[in-house]
């Protein structure tokens, strides 16, 4: 059997030159690595009693919706502006360069709920890290973090603040 991360695939100088992207849809069409990486990512959680997967748009929606039906428990989305038909809760947060804005619908999760967010790729953390603060603006603990792959070069990790467990099913 391949394991699910010989089907990760390098693209270099995507999106833009000097930037080595790690696509994931080899993985997703595969059914087996597919399945193995959802096994991979929801192992930490199978035990912590959570109530909902938070995934942040657009691959965390992917993988984070897969998670939640593994893990038997609700999906909730993150969003880019705009794109939440409710009423919705934003944060905005700083990139490299310029800033970038997260939505969530107000009414997406009870305070007090236990909740993952996990996205595909740690890079910087930033979008992560963002998606953590709005969902704990808004009442709901978060249990943990995870992504499918992390890209330890980048040093997110030695610079995550936050006390949760940061899981990655992958670290390059
Ligand atoms: P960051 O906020 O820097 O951690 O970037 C994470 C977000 O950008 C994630 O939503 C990823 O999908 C995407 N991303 C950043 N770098 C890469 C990369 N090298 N390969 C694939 N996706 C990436």
């Amino acid at each position: 059997m391949t394991t699910w991360t010989a089907r990760l695939r390098d693209i270099s100088d995507f999106p833009k030159p000097g930037i080595l992207f790690k696509d994931i849809t080899p993985v997703l069409a595969d059914a087996s690595a597919f399945a193995q990486a959802i096994r991979a990512m929801a192992h930490p959680w199978r035990q912590a009693s959570i109530d909902a997967v938070v995934g942040v748009e657009a691959r965390g929606f992917i993988l984070g919706a897969a998670l939640a039906r593994e893990l038997d428990v609700g999906f909730v989305p993150v969003r880019k502006p705009g794109k939440l038909p409710g009423a919705t809760l934003s944060l905005d947060y700083g990139l490299e360069y310029g800033r970038d804005r997260l939505e969530i619908h107000v009414d997406a999760m009870r305070a007090g709920a236990r909740v993952i967010v996990v996205d595909d790729v740690l890079a910087t953390g930033g979008t992560l890290k963002a998606a953590v603060h709005l969902v704990e603006r808004q009442g709901a603990i978060v249990v943990g973090t995870g992504v499918l792959v992390e890209l330890g070069f980048l040093g997110a990790r030695a610079a995550w603040d936050h006390g949760a467990p940061l899981h990655a099913a992958v670290v390059y």
